[in-house]
This record gives structure tokens, C-alpha cells and sequence, in this order.
């Protein structure tokens, strides 16, 4: 299967010059996604389908409920709660009608789980919005490598870079080992190794002077670099961007 790539977007993710390329990249993609969603032009059909089956996780719930358009959230949320009720009518009868073993009289409802429960636990992880980050997330990784083996230019840009969040530096240095050959994985470790190091000095620095901004003896001094420490921080360590 030929690579989707996405060299456009990921240069541009680049440019910006934030805590992780990945993660600015997700983000991008996490807010024209819900925004579609949300959004005033009609679903298409198939997309409908695929949010009536699968719904959203937690935060994509919070997500959305925490903006303006509660209309939208109420118009999603109302063909996913029918597709539910039916699964679950399903699934519930089924479940009445198993008849108990007779010799069970020990023997636990069910040992094995069963499909009603099994439905239940998927539906609590599934989410619309995750499935089609994860998809994108592997052109981006294959737009990576591809960039990183062919132009120079995109190296020195990365070289110059803030490096990944945690959670993404692990998933470079993964997919590097099975991407690339023993030297170009010693080079592309060479570029990044400093990178991450550097940039945790730099937020561990900025965190450090957020927390003296609080004696009162240094409450005049210049924030510096430490006004968004926190969130940097909490990005570099989680891959979770929250607002300043
Ligand atoms: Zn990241
Ligand atoms: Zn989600």
C-alpha cells in the first residue's frame, strides 16, 4: 500500500516551533475534527455512521461540552444514544434468554464474560475522534521518516527543533529502530538525544523559577520563561496540551 504522506502539514507543524512537533500536529487535527463535528454544515452520512457506533472518550466528551455549540454535541449525542439503546436491547435479550447450566449449581453466571459485557467495556474506550487521530498519526510517523531519510533541510530543521514529548520521543525512537539501519538509527539518535535533553533542562529552569515566583521575596521579579512552565511541563511529561 502506497504511503499517505503529509509533508505540507508537517512542515508547517515544524515552523511553529512548539514543545512537539507530534503533538502540535495532533492537535491541529483533534480541533479541525471536532470542529467538523460540531460544526454548522451537515455530517456526511458515512461519518454520521461512524459516530452514532462509536461515540467518544471522556476527554472528547469534555472537549466538546466545553464549547459554545451544545446543539451540535446534543445532535451527535442523540443518534449515538439510538445506535446504543439498539445494541443494547440486542445484546440484554440475548443475555435473558441463556439458560443456566443444569449441573452449575457452583458455577458463576459467567466465567467467560459474555458479548453484553464485552460491547459494554469496548464502548467505554471507543471514540471517533481517537480512531481517526491514531489513523493520521501513522501518515504523519511514515511522512516523518520519509522527510528525515530524503532532505537534508528537514533534518537541520529538526536538528533545531524542541524535540517530542515524552510519549512521541518514544514513538520516533520505536519506529526509527524499525525503520532505519543501525547507523542512521545511531544518527537519528545523535540529532534528538541532545534535543530532549536540552529542552528538559530548559522547562525543569522554568519550573524552578515558577515556583520561587511565589515567595513573596521574588514577587517583582520577571516571570522570564516560567509564565507557561506548568503547561510545558505537563506536555513534555504527557503529551497532553492544556491552555495556559
Ligand atoms: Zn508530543
Ligand atoms: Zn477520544
Amino acid at each position: 500500500m502506497k504511503e499517505e504522506l503529509y509533508t505540507i502539514p508537517v512542515n508547517e507543524a515544524l515552523e511553529q516551533d512548539g514543545e512537539c512537533l507530534f503533538c502540535t500536529l495532533n492537535k491541529k487535527l483533534e480541533s479541525d475534527i471536532l470542529n467538523y463535528i460540531l460544526g454548522p454544515s451537515y455530517m456526511e452520512e458515512d461519518i454520521r455512521g461512524e459516530t452514532d457506533k462509536l461515540g467518544f472518550c471522556k476527554k472528547h466528551y469534555a472537549q466538546m461540552y466545553g464549547e459554545q455549540n451544545r446543539l451540535g454535541v446534543a445532535l451527535m449525542v442523540d443518534t449515538h444514544l439510538k445506535h446504543v439503546r439498539e445494541e443494547l436491547k440486542k445484546l440484554l435479550d440475548a443475555e435473558q434468554a441463556k439458560k443456566p447450566a443444569k449441573k452449575g449449581l457452583f458455577k458463576k453466571a459467567d466465567e467467560g464474560g459474555s458479548e453484553l459485557t464485552a460491547y459494554l467495556t469496548e464502548l467505554e474506550d471507543s471514540c471517533y475522534a481517537c480512531n481517526r487521530m491514531n489513523v493520521r498519526m501513522k501518515s504523519y510517523i511514515d511522512t516523518f521518516f520519509h522527510l528525515w531519510k530524503r532532505e537534508p533541510e528537514f533534518k537541520e530543521k529538526i536538528r533545531n527543533s524542541k524535540g517530542f514529548c515524552l510519549e512521541h520521543f518514544n514513538m520516533v525512537l520505536s519506529e526509527g529502530k524499525k525503520r532505519l539501519d543501525d547507523a542512521k538509527y545511531a544518527e537519528l539518535l545523535s540529532v534528538t538525544a541532545p534535543l530532549e535533553l536540552k529542552q528538559l533542562d530548559t522547562i525543569q529552569e522554568d519550573v524552578d523559577w515558577f515556583i520561587q515566583k511565589f515567595d513573596y521575596r521574588f514577587k517583582d521579579e520577571p516571570w522570564k520563561n516560567s509564565k507557561d512552565a506548568l503547561p510545558r511541563a505537563i506536555q513534555r511529561l504527557s503529551a497532553l496540551t492544556v491552555e495556559e
